[in-house]
């Protein structure tokens, strides 16, 4: 195939074999913010570029270096979206969700940012994330966090997965901690990478968030934000922990963690694995107090967290019990021999889809012989072939083969595999 006809490098394709994989996922992730009582919100692909800039900040990498931007013919800068908080935001401040009221939203889906592409890491992947709006207490934080540990729970790799926590505190006190900050890095100017020299002065608290090996002691030994918190912040965080610990949710206090987005304070978190190689973090979040009033809607708490799909499938794929926890795609398939039984066949068809909507049943198409229909039948995965020859049409009858157990097949009304299909699918 030509360059030019595959896909871009970073975007991948998500063919069959894997779809039930992310179905199980994706369900799996419904149902648990469901069961907090959170609602889907969904928002479009492309945004104005100013929205991300202001959000995120415009000096992260997410900013500088990874964002998709074109001018459409209308001549607007437009982007697409590397993260989902500054959009629900915008939509949530647009649509009056957020002025005077509390909010549980969750999103999923594909986001863009032109990285190095390296397992776990893409240029298109997968994000599901959950925002909670107008609580400003620990107790929102905690809920989050406790929606996360419940989910790796579910999917099975609880114990693979640290979680990381700290607090940024308050705006305030966050500058006051960045001239001592800057301080520090100044006096050790000669070692700071080429990054970290541009961000000395325009964003320091970057620096920390550094993931160049070369800079790793220098940041280790740097002044600690956690010292220098506003006593609103401790408490907060006190608070945060406290309920951790009354929820039975391990938590290791890590004072560098600082997350690569401009707008968290306070409670920032990361859950962590080391069985995904150097893509470790497969959810990160914080809260976001500051982000509504800045994108120009009335002042409200905010605090959420977005996690990477695929590093969570990579994850899933580790572990084997889940597999048995797929369905394949097809429950039943019809092999039908000679015009009078294609004709009766797809009738047939219709009417089981109707009596029995559960059942996956895949017709047969493209004629053939019995040896070859049965064939495509095992290839299809189905558990049940069910056969309609000449015989069987002149009798309204239907024969039944189960294909991967060592059951006898048998021949009965048509009425009567409906009768009993139910209950057969449900064994
Ligand atoms: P990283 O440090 O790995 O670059 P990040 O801090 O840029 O992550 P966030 O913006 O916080 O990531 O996004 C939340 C989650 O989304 C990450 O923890 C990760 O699981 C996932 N993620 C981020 N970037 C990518 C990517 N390019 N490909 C796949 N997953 C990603
Ligand atoms: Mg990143």
């Amino acid at each position: 195939m030509t360059k030019a006809f595959q896909a871009i490098k970073g975007m991948n394709d998500c063919l069959p074999d894997a779809s039930p994989t992310w179905q199980y996922l994706e369900n799996c992730l419904r149902e648990t913010a469901a069961s907090y009582g959170y609602a889907e919100i969904r928002m479009p692909i492309v945004e104005n570029t100013q929205l991300f800039c202001r959000s995120i900040g415009e000096v992260t990498d997410i900013v500088e270096k990874e964002m998709y931007t074109f001018v459409d013919k209308g001549e607007d800068s437009l982007t697409l979206r590397p993260e989902g908080t500054a959009s629900c935001v915008r939509a949530g401040i647009q649509h009056g969700l957020l002025y005077n009221q509390q909010q549980r939203l969750w999103y999923m889906g594909p986001m863009f940012r032109r990285e190095r592409p390296q397992k776990g890491r893409y240029r298109q992947f997968f994000q599901f994330g959950a925002e909670a709006f107008g609580m400003e207490g620990p107790d929102v934080d905690v809920e989050l966090i406790a929606l996360t540990a419940r989910l790796w729970k579910k999917l099975g790799f609880a114990d693979e997965v640290e979680l990381q926590l700290n607090s940024l505190g308050s705006n305030q006190a966050r500058e006051a901690y960045k001239a001592i900050l800057v301080e520090y890095f100044a006096a050790n100017q000669d070692s700071l990478d080429e990054d970290s020299q541009r961000r000395l002065h325009s964003n320091p608290l970057r620096i920390l968030d550094s993931k160049n090996p070369a800079m790793a002691e220098l940041i280790a030994a740097a002044p600690k934000l956690n010292e220098h918190l506003d006593e609103a912040s401790k408490t907060h965080f006190e608070g945060v922990c406290s309920r951790l610990d009354s929820l039975g949710i391990q938590y290791r206090i890590n004072p560098t963690l600082v997350r690569g987005l401009d707008y968290y304070n306070r409670t920032v978190f990361e859950w962590v694995t080391t069985s995904l190689g150097s893509q470790g973090t497969i959810c990160a979040g914080g809260r976001y107090d500051g982000l509504v009033e800045q994108l120009g809607g009335q002042a409200t708490t905010g605090c959420g967290f977005a996690m990477g799909l695929e590093r969570i499938i990579l994850m899933l794929e580790q572990q084997s019990a889940f597999r048995d926890k797929l369905s394949p795609p097809v429950d039943v398939y019809l092999c039908m021999l000679g015009d009078a039984a294609e004709q009766a066949g797809i009738q047939f068809a219709e009417k089981l889809r109707d009596l029995v909507p559960s059942c996956r049943l895949q017709a047969h198409c493209g004629g053939g012989n019995f040896k070859k229909q049965l064939k495509r039948a095992d290839r299809s995965k189905a558990r049940i072939a069910l056969i309609l020859g000449e015989d069987e049409v002149a009798a309204q009858n239907i024969t039944l083969k189960f294909l991967r157990e060592n059951i006898e097949q048998k021949t009965l009304t048509q009425q009567e595999l409906l009768n009993e299909l139910p209950s057969l699918l449900s064994d």
